[in-house]
């Protein structure tokens, strides 16, 4: 039976940093200190994953001299890269870091895809699931790809007995948990779950309720509510259970929901305990608030900040 995991991004890009003192509009601006480092939500997981010495590989759509660039990117960090090339150039996203922490950002669409390439890369993705355990389905779909594209993966890997974490929102993780095939875990926010029933939440007992009742958790086996500093609130099959994180230095936030999908999956995959599997996701999702680089964690922490997290069953 394999034991690896993929990744997927559908809309990868090169996310470019530029740290400017003083933005000014309407002249030029020059920029010296210039990063561009392959971008996307599961590229992020996949990199978490890798660093927790799971055996990972990533997939998607890439294309152009901006898709050879994330290429060589994954291959100089020995990430090893499955993506389905196409004609079309993969997007830049552009943050503008200026002014005392103001950030601008400028982020392209990325590429239009036809009906055949969604045809195509769902041949391919068929061809991977022959070799994993587990996929993580992160992040906005291309535009050209049916909202249901989601669903399609689900259905496919449910096909092949292959576990699938969903970490998407709005139309496509709505059309992504409709079916008859269910992924097994969904990570929404609060802001997604909302979106999902509807409505706003008003506290933790509105949302204890509308996890075990609402109709669209029905059939998922898990259903992990982050909460940024407060933790997580996870429904697994009918069971609830409250996490906790202890009071950590917030570096940068960006991309913990990413690594909290990365231990999350590497929990599942190694067969961990409910609770453990839950204090592994905590705990790369702490992990990555603490460095700067989005995606990014610090594995010779993990044990001390594991060790931190309590889970209770409510
Ligand atoms: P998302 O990025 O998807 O909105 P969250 O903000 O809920 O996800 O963060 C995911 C996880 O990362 C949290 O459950 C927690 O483990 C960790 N985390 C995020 N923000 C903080 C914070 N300010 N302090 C401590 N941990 C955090």
């Amino acid at each position: 039976m394999p034991n690896k995991i993929l990744a997927i991004t559908m809309n990868p890009s090169v996310d470019i940093s530029y740290p400017i003192d003083h933005l000014q509009l309407d002249t030029v601006n020059r920029v010296s200190n210039v990063t561009k480092t392959a971008g996307g939500k599961g590229l992020n997981v996949a990199r978490v994953v890798y660093q927790l010495q799971e055996p990972v590989s990533t997939s998607g759509v890439l294309g152009g001299t901006i898709g050879t660039f994330i290429s060589q990117q994954l291959a100089d960090i020995g990430l090893q890269e499955q993506f389905l090339h196409i004609p079309q150039e993969s997007r830049n996203c552009i943050a503008i870091l200026h002014d005392d922490g103001q950030q601008t950002e400028v982020l392209e669409a990325g590429p239009t895809l036809t009906a055949d390439q969604q045809v195509e890369f769902m041949d391919h993705f068929d061809q991977l699931l022959n070799e994993v355990s587990l996929v993580t389905i992160s992040g906005s779909l291309p535009r050209g790809f049916a909202v249901d594209l989601y669903a399609d993966m689900v259905e496919a890997a449910a096909k092949k007995d292959v576990k699938v974490i969903l970490d998407s929102s709005g139309a496509s993780l709505a059309a992504g948990i409709s079916k008859e095939h269910k992924p097994l875990l969904i990570k929404p926010n609060q802001e997604e779950i909302a979106q999902l029933v509807g409505r706003k939440l008003n506290d933790l007992a509105d949302l204890q309720h509308v996890l075990l009742n609402e109709e669209v958790f029905g059939g998922l086996e898990w259903v992990v509510v982050s909460l940024g500093k407060d933790g997580a609130l996870a429904k697994v099959g009918q069971e609830l259970y409250r996490v906790t994180i202890p009071k950590i230095n917030v570096v940068n936030p960006v991309g913990s929901g990413d690594s909290t999908v990365a231990g999350l999956a590497v929990g599942i995959n190694r067969h961990e305990s409910v609770p453990d599997v839950l204090k592994t996701a905590m705990t790369t999702g702490m992990l990555n608030t603490m460095e700067k680089e989005t995606g990014h964690i610090d594995p010779t922490l993990f044990d001390e900040y594991f060790a931190k997290v309590s889970v209770e069953k409510i």
